[in-house]
């Protein structure tokens, strides 16, 4: 698990703390918000899948998807006729980003949680149409995925861009909410005959599996190797 620090940002200024606005002061539970704009980093820099939350003809539509960070900016992509990400040009977005760390289990049914770190980015998504941009973008996606995969590969052909759209978040409203610890029983259930405890969970790697179309000879790169470390310590 990455926890924070109130010290740098990706490109190594200082961060600034996340202001709360009407929509992003956390009312439930407000204890359990960081305002750290480095927890919000270390949120979004430890797993690469969000759900985009647009308003499309009048109604909610939540797309999970893949992203990654650059400096204030979330970049996601996808195929040039998503709909979503039309949707989400020029428009409000919500983009949410959860890690289950554990399940927590309390002696009451009432009680019983989750370990969680969770981001919400509220904003206006705007379509990426600079070539240099949308590049580098696609890069920073690929990049936080697996660390090394782009120099690794083929970059995309002109056709490919042509087929993929790419939708930039700022990260100017943001929250933070983070649960840890134990369970919170009321203190009579305290006595109970009934386990109570957190179980870890973590997203995890197996090892690579082989495509079988795959030219003899070529072994698993080191930056797959490394993928799977990282994946261990998020
Ligand atoms: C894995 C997971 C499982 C959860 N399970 C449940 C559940 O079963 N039932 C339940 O009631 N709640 C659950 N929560 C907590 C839930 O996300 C909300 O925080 C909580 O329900 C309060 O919602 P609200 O609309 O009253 O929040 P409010 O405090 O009114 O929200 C105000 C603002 O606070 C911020 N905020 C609220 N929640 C979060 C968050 N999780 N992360 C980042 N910012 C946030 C947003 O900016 C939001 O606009 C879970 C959270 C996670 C991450």
């Amino acid at each position: 698990m990455i926890m924070s620090t109130e010290t740098s940002s990706q490109d190594g200024t200082p961060a600034a703390p996340l202001s709360a606005t009407a929509r992003t002061r956390v009312r439930r539970l407000p204890e359990r918000a960081r305002t750290g704009r480095d927890d919000l980093y270390a949120v979004l820099d430890a797993t690469f899948i969000c759900h985009l939350g647009v308003v499309h003809d009048g109604a909610p539509r939540v797309l999970p998807t893949a992203y990654g960070r650059q400096g204030e900016t979330l970049y996601l992509h996808g195929s040039s006729a998503n709909r979503t990400m039309l949707a989400a040009d020029g428009g409000p977005v919500c983009v949410t980003v959860t890690h289950l760390d554990g399940l927590v289990c309390a002696r009451s049914v009432f009680h019983h949680s989750m370990n969680y770190r969770s981001a919400m980015v509220y904003g206006t998504g705007r379509m990426v149409t600079d070539p240099g941009e949308r590049l580098e973008a696609l890069r920073v996606i690929t990049e936080n995925m697996i660390p090394g995969r782009w120099d690794a590969t083929r970059a995309p052909s002109r056709k490919e861009l042509a087929a993929t759209s790419v939708l930039a978040v700022p990260l100017a409203e943001a929250s933070v909410k983070i649960r840890t610890g134990p369970p919170g029983d009321e203190p009579e259930d305290y006595a109970l005959d009934v386990w109570a405890g957190v179980v870890p969970t973590a997203l995890e790697c197996g090892p690579p599996e082989r495509d079988p179309l795959l030219t003899d000879g070529i072994e698993v790169p080191e930056h797959i190797h490394q993928f799977k470390l990282r994946m261990a310590g998020r």
